[in-house]
């Protein structure tokens, strides 16, 4: 089998919290395909990469050659031109994680030069209400989506609905705030699931997203109801969460999109 180029480069690294970071990758001499908010790239590295030390060990033996490829939401800007920016979460018994997250800055991996998928807000008229519904990882597009565009010249509303077990774990947030100050038609909901962990009493919303909807917070917050006919939903992250806010979403007339039956739920499942 033809070994394939490792044609980018780690940039940065910072570590949110143990087990999930934000990593910058640059191209090397090439550049970065154009992307619209809300896309997903591929990396890859092969099966000799070394795994993160506290990571579990390979059960089977693998290929050393063969690439091991996973898809990655962009949680950069689409103008942003030099680097692509991701937010990825440890799996300690994944394939590629664990040899992503023994990457140092300056190592080389292999990175998509094509950015894929659906999950973007270009279906969504400009009139209507948009809310980001995210666990975990999740948040990556909705950064893409912020970060893309001018929100505060809009006359709709969004929200980003944001849920981490500890605060420590809620990536982006001091970002989210910072836009939630300067945009008066942006509203930030970070929600913990595990407050009896935080070393001072969380003060803001507990459980998971599901919880946010279900006791109408951001009606609340917007002043107005949220309706099909008014408000767009995106739900990211974790197969449970959007198994359940679908079911929600779908009691109040939200129906799922897709390319053929156009709707008003965008979802992208993380595994
Ligand atoms: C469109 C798309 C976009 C994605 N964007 C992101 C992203 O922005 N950030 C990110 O961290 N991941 C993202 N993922 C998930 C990513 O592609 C990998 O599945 C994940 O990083 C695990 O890879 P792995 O090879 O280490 O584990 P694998 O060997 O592939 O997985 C082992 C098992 O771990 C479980 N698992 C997989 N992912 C997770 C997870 N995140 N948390 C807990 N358990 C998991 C599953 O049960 C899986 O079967 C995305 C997936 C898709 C399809």
């Amino acid at each position: 089998m033809a070994v394939v180029e490792l044609n980018s480069i780690v940039a940065q690294k910072v570590e949110v919290a143990p087990g999930l970071s934000i990593i910058r990758i640059l191209p090397d001499g090439w550049e970065l395909p154009l992307f619209k908010p809300g896309q997903y790239t591929v990396l890859g590295l092969p099966g000799s990469a070394p795994r993160f030390v506290y990571s579990d060990p390979e059960p089977n033996p693998v290929d050393p050659v063969r690439l091991i490829k996973r898809a990655y939401s962009i949680a950069s800007s689409s103008k942003e031109k030099e680097y692509l920016e991701l937010y990825i979460r440890l799996v300690n018994s994944g394939a590629l994680t664990p040899r992503l997250f023994a990457l140092n800055i300056g190592d080389k991996l292999w990175l998509s030069p094509k950015a894929k998928g659906m999950f973007t807000m270009d279906d969504v008229p400009k009139d209507q209400n948009i809310i980001l519904f995210a666990t975990g990882t999740g948040v990556a597009p909705y950064m893409s989506m912020m970060r893309s565009q001018v929100i505060n010249q809009e006359k709709r509303n969004y929200a980003v609905v944001h849920s981490a077990w500890n605060s420590w774990d809620l990536g982006y947030r001091s970002e989210l705030l910072t836009i939630e100050r300067l945009c008066p038609n942006f509203h930030y909901f970070p929600v913990i699931s595990g407050p009896d962990k935080e070393p001072m009493p969380w003060q803001g919303h507990t459980g998971f997203v599901q919880q946010i909807w279900k006791d109408r917070i951001i009606q609340d917050a917007w002043g107005t109801e949220i309706t099909p006919e008014n408000t767009r939903m995106f739900l990211c992250g974790h197969p449970e969460m959007i198994r359940e806010m679908v079911d929600l979403l779908t009691e109040s007339g939200f129906k799922e999109h897709t390319n053929l039956d156009p709707g008003t739920i965008h979802l992208e499942k993380f595994w």
